[in-house]
């Protein structure tokens, strides 16, 4: 959020009495999850959170894992914490 602060011409000469006031923001994700921030908006509707990306979920890293890789080293007897 503060990047779009930079961008206006009016921030570079910054009054206490310009800023926005953060209030308390329900993030809705399309997964369903909600949680609260803060932020001058009521609300802010987002497509990935931390509740469904895979990089958070490691949901992803587990797949792979679970799948060739493992019979990969399952065949050639490969210990997983030492491949
Ligand atoms: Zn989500």
């Amino acid at each position: 959020m503060s990047r779009i602060m930079r961008y206006g011409g009016r921030s570079v000469h910054m009054k206490k009495d310009i800023h926005p006031e953060l209030k308390d923001c329900k993030v809705t994700c399309a997964c369903g999850a909600t949680f609260m921030t803060k932020s001058t908006k009521d609300e802010i509707h987002v497509e990935v959170c931390s509740e469904c990306h895979p990089f958070y979920t490691g949901r992803q890293g587990k797949a792979k894992k679970t799948g060739a890789i493992e019979k990969f080293n399952r065949k050639y007897g490969y210990d997983q914490e030492n491949a």
